[in-house]
């Protein structure tokens, strides 16, 4: 299938398909000025973008939301041209509690449908109004629940995820990477003993020899076997190249030699959790 900037999307089991690249809209909400997330996403859609990853926890959806309407109402896009992922966070996990918390996201984002949503992660915090509820102690409040959904995957050149790419092939999963580039390496959830991945000699050589950037090299890495990727920038120039990887195709030699830095190491290990029965990351997918 040829990838190109009007088309991009992957189908799924069920008859929808997905953008293989999406905005990623996570940024410190203490960093990050008031109206950064709204600007970045309509210029992101004025780029090409028709995916966006977004979440309540995140705290600027009703940004994102009024974004995408204002690009909807001066029609240069339709709201069925948008692919929106919205999440489920860790306290919002009982059953009973998940229609609510998907109805509070439609009416963050004014929007009527979310084209996914998803459980954040699997560990189930005690529900209630905080969303990192602690004891006196301050040691985390957990909550037991059954599990019994899909579950979103860091996935870039250091940790291609093999097995797992092969067990969802098998099954006809889609999967979504996030942290593609390597995260913003915020070091109270990023485990910075990893080495900057955008620095790599051999990505930087590849890069080059494609008169690319290795941020551009690492998402068509993916896109270029069906991993799709949803890179973050709140940076204009950024967020434009980041879209511009339609307009080349790593050799399969290349695609071998990327595949060979995986390390098996995450960005995103949330060692804080690592004591929550449901933790994931012990297992070897
Ligand atoms: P990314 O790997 O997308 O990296 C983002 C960082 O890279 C930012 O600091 C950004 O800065 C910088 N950057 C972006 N483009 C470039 C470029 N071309 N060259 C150099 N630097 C660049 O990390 P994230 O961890 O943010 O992952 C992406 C998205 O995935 C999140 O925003 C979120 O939507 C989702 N996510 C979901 C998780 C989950 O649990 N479900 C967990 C983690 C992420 P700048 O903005 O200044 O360009």
């Amino acid at each position: 299938m040829e990838l190109t900037a009007e088309s991009h999307s992957i189908p799924l089991s069920d008859g929808n398909s997905i953008p293989l690249i999406g905005l990623g809209t996570y940024a410190d909400p203490q960093k990050t000025p008031k109206g950064t997330a709204y600007e970045s996403v309509k210029i992101a859609i004025e780029t090409g973008y028709r995916h966006i990853d977004g979440a309540l926890i995140y705290y600027n959806e009703h940004e994102v939301g009024q974004a995408i309407r204002d690009k909807i109402a001066d029609g240069t896009v339709k709201r069925e041209d948008i692919f929106y992922c919205g999440k489920l966070w860790n306290t919002f996990h009982p059953p009973e509690l998940v229609r609510p918390t998907l109805e509070k996201t439609l009416t963050t984002l004014q929007l009527d449908y979310v084209d996914l949503y998803i459980i954040e992660l699997p560990m189930a915090f005690k529900p209630g109004d905080e969303f990192n509820p602690k004891d006196e102690t301050g040691k985390w409040l957990y909550h037991e629940t059954d599990l019994c959904a899909t579950w979103e995957v860091e996935c870039h050149p250091y940790f291609t995820q093999p097995k797992l790419l092969e067990y969802c092939r098998q099954n006809s999963i889609v999967i979504v990477g996030y942290s593609p580039l390597g995260t913003s390496r915020d070091p109270s959830w990023v485990n910075l003993k990893c080495p900057t991945m955008l620095e790599d000699d051999l990505l930087v050589s590849i890069a080059k020899k494609y008169n690319k950037t290795t941020a551009q090299v690492c998402l068509r890495f993916n896109v270029q076997r069906g991993v799709v990727v949803i890179p973050k920038s709140f940076s204009p120039a950024r967020i434009k190249e980041n879209f511009e990887i339609f307009d080349f195709s790593l050799s399969d030699a290349d695609m071998k030699a990327v595949e060979g830095l995986n390390t098996n190491i995450r960005f995103v290990e949330l060692l804080r959790w690592s004591d929550h029965p449901e933790y994931p990351f012990h297992d070897d997918f």
